[in-house]
């Protein structure tokens, strides 16, 4: 562990050191937030449906009560415009309120009853019974790039709340002020709604011990993570190391390829340039949907689309990034993307005066160097991507087949253009988590059927969801009950159904007793 006691938070458009200090965590305080979560555990589980989801709520409403107090220091902290923070804050509280609904309703827990048959031959069929049941305590990393939506209170601790698990999250070091805020109003909740000491804690640290820690230890069941793809990659290895291993839920990025087809890029080019600036600097490119990788197909159409995209990206404002450290981590992507052989640098948006600053640029190459350089299939987090120009149909469909796991891929197109490629069609659900047609990957809506996940390396669980009611998925295991009298059974599976939910009866869905 780290000898220093304390740190600060930097702010991002200064490097200055902001209001503070925060402590780092110690071994003795680690150990003692995972025990009251363990202890906290065996009573949470148990709380009925309706205040659980009376909690989640109430964590929102905790949060806009915290005011603008908390907009402000998210802004000097992350660099994040008010305005992005303020849709940010509506999300968080959003996501809660979908998980509280999703609890309260109860059908989730995807309950299903095999009824008994006695006189089965040659064998009876016993009563079988199955539901899922939360893991138990889930350590959360706050994301830098969503300091709400993805950190303290955000999807992944909605999710595992909902789920029925304590959670411990570990604030990003970017954002510690912000995590510290959040955590009061979510200790409020607790308060105001009973839940046991325990339910929630949050960790502070600068060092990647504080981490390592929590994922080792005994008491925590599963890990929910959106970062880097050393971070992710690191934790799921301490996770199989353990002498338990647990679940990692890491979702570590990836380049959304986006594929323009020869139709559209005649028909739409000016409209599909312009767009794709757009994607390509919101938030300034720090998004993990950020379009960093394009596939074109050589054509005199293409013209109109480059020029319009050179003007757009050209005239883009440079934007503060998250940290010191993700600008320079930025810059040196650029600096590798510019030391790679047949790669234009094709057009540079404005400079910035933060010493954060993050300058939008575009680069251009041939796929046959493309094919050659694995580099540029690399995410360089920021508003930067590179665009590739196939020769041929075939060299796009082959592109794709070499495609390593992404969270998104798009394609634009006509019908014609979605006729005559319809075999990316098959390619791409094999790669990637979401596909959209004729529209930008960044913007990922909080739904029921979102997926915002997908084949490794984008994350380590491509199974699973971070975004949408599908998250709480991760954070449960199926159990199943065989003969046991009713009155031991929990609700959710009781032949009266108290609960009113739907389940699977012997092959129906129902949502009446038994
Ligand atoms: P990060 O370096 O992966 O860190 C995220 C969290 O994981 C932090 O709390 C960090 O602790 C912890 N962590 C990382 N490596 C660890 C290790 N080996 N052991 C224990 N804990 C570890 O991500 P970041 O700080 O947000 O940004 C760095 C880079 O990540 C960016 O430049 C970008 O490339 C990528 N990123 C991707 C996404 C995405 O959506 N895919 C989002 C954000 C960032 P410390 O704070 O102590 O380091």
């Amino acid at each position: 562990m780290s000898n220093q006691s304390t740190f600060y938070a930097i702010n991002a458009a200064t490097n200055e050191e902001l209001e503070g200090p925060f402590e780092n965590a110690t071994l003795e305080h680690i150990d003692s937030v995972v025990n009251t979560a363990t202890a906290a555990f065996d009573i949470y589980k148990k709380v009925d449906n309706n205040k659980k989801a009376a909690f989640l709520d109430q964590i929102a409403d905790e949060i806009l009560n915290l005011g603008d107090a908390l907009l402000e220091r998210c802004h000097l902290e992350t660099g994040l415009p008010i305005a992005r923070l303020q849709g940010e804050r509506g999300r968080t509280m959003g996501q809660l309120k979908l998980f509280a609904s999703l609890v309260r309703e109860g059908s989730w827990v995807d309950a299903r009853i095999d009824t008994a048959i006695p006189d089965r031959a040659p064998l009876p069929k016993a009563d079988i019974r199955h539901m899922l049941i939360p893991l138990g305590p889930v350590v959360v990393f706050g994301a830098s790039n969503f300091p709400l939506a993805f950190s303290t209170a955000g999807g992944d601790t909605a999710s595992a709340l909902a789920a029925g698990c304590p959670v411990i999250v570990k604030g990003h070091k970017a954002h510690p002020g912000t995590s510290k805020m959040v955590a009061d109003a979510i200790s409020k909740a607790i308060d105001i709604c009973g839940m046991p000491k325990g339910t929630f804690s949050l960790i502070l640290g600068n060092t990647r011990s504080v981490g390592e820690t929590l994922v080792k230890h005994p008491g925590v069941k599963a890990v929910g993570f959106t970062g880097s793809y050393g971070g992710g990659k690191a934790l799921f290895e301490y996770a199989n190391a353990r002498p338990e291993p647990i679940p990692v839920f890491a979702e570590m990025g990836s380049t959304n390829p986006v594929f323009i087809l020869p139709e559209a890029l005649k028909e739409k080019g000016e409209e599909i340039a312009a767009g794709m600036a757009g994607s390509i600097t919101l938030g300034v490119g720090q998004f993990c949907t950020n379009p960093g990788l394009s596939f074109v197909q050589k054509s005199d159409d293409l013209n109109k689309f480059y020029n319009q995209l050179k003007l757009k990206i050209s005239e883009s404002p440079a934007g503060v990034m998250l940290t010191p450290d993700i600008k320079k981590a930025y810059d040196k992507g650029i600096e590798r993307t510019l030391s790679i052989k047949n790669v234009e640098e094709f057009s540079v948006g404005l400079n910035g005066d933060s010493p954060n600053a993050g300058t939008p640029r575009i680069f251009k190459t041939s796929i046959e160097d493309f094919n050659q350089n694995e580099d540029l299939s690399e995410e360089n987090f920021g508003p930067s991507s590179v665009l590739v120009e196939a020769n041929s149909k075939n060299e796009i469909i082959e592109a794709a087949k070499n495609l390593c796991g992404h969270l998104t891929a798009t394609v634009f197109g006509t019908a014609k253009d979605l006729e005559e490629y319809k075999e990316l069609f098959d390619i791409l659900p094999k790669k990637v988590g979401r596909i959209i047609v004729n529209g930008y990957p960044t913007g990922v809506e909080v739904c029921h059927s979102m997926v915002h996940g997908g084949p490794y390396p984008s994350t380590t669980a491509p199974q699973s969801t971070s975004v949408g009611t599908g998250a709480i998925k991760r954070f449960v295991r199926p159990v199943c009950f065989q003969s046991y009298p009713n009155s031991l059974l929990p609700d959710e599976l009781k032949n009266e159904n108290p609960l009113n939910i739907w389940r699977l009866v012997d092959g129906d869905f129902k949502n009446s007793k038994i």
